[in-house]
């Protein structure tokens, strides 16, 4: 008789325990369901209705790109809710939301001597870099050019007007970024040709060719690549590199994204 209590008492007690982890991973799916996005570590809780509202817009996205695109803010438009960036980082990210004030000034700049116009300035690590490529590649007979570097705020004002006052502001915004707002303003950033074409014309070119196939290598990436005008807000620009050193730009390759989505998924929360 006491033995038969014994086991009904040990009975209930697993019955029980079942039935409160049956409760717990109904209620752990259940908010799967209702939060898709929590799972992943770049997730942000204050942003919760901004994924809801997005998802809506954008039905097809998977819980993963609506995270990452709403904290890149493009469920904003471009310019608007911007931040700024106030310190100088190999790896920094300059965009239409994120901008660098007037006087941000980098502190490795230096001179680009070779492969490149007069009076080129670079971050050193990238002008490092950057020569080490252009060398190579001339060994294989194609000529890198540097034509447009580091760019300072009033100069990048004065380029945005000019385009602007000649294209509209619509068209301008869609190649020019406005002052503050440029990748040239970090000295991180490269724009070539191949010194006997023009710049716009460097994707017929066989240094682009070789580009494609080698600039990872030297830690660069193809920063405005086509079809990624809704992530970078701009044109594909097959002339404009920037420099994140050989492992990022090795990944951003094979896995065929933008800066913006290694940033968001890798960088922002380090
Ligand atoms: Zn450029």
């Amino acid at each position: 008789m006491k033995k038969g209590m014994i086991i009904l008492i040990v009975l209930i007690i697993i019955v029980a325990t079942l039935c409160v982890i049956k409760n717990n991973n109904k209620k752990i799916n259940e908010e799967k369901r209702n939060n898709p996005y929590q799972e992943f570590n770049f997730y942000k809780n204050e942003y919760l209705e901004r994924y809801k509202k997005y998802q809506l817009n954008y039905p097809n996205l998977t819980a993963k790109d609506i995270v990452l695109r709403v904290n890149m803010n493009l469920d904003n438009s471009f310019y608007t809710n911007t931040k700024e960036v106030t310190k100088f980082n190999p790896l920094m990210l300059v965009n239409k939301y994120n901008y660098l004030s007037k006087n941000f000034k980098v502190p490795t700049l230096v001179s680009v001597d070779s492969f490149a116009k007069e009076g080129m300035k670079l971050d050193k690590d990238t002008k490092d870099a950057f020569i080490k490529m252009a060398t190579d590649a001339k060994k294989k007979n194609l000529n890198l050019r540097a034509i447009s570097t580091y760019r300072t705020y009033d100069y990048q004002a004065n380029l945005y007007s000019n385009y602007a006052k000649s294209d509209g502001i619509n068209n301008a915004d869609t190649y020019s970024a406005r002052p503050g707002f440029s990748e040239h303003h970090t000295g991180l950033a490269i724009d070539l040709d191949n010194i006997t074409k023009i710049f716009t014309d460097f994707e017929n070119t066989k240094e682009f060719t070789w580009m494609k196939e080698n600039a990872y290598k030297y830690g660069f990436i193809l920063r405005y690549p086509k079809d990624k005008e809704n992530i970078t807000g701009y044109i594909y620009e097959p002339w404009h590199y920037r420099y994140v050193g050989y492992k990022i730009a090795k990944y951003i390759k094979e896995n065929n994204i933008t800066f913006e989505e290694y940033y968001y998924e890798f960088l922002e929360k380090s």
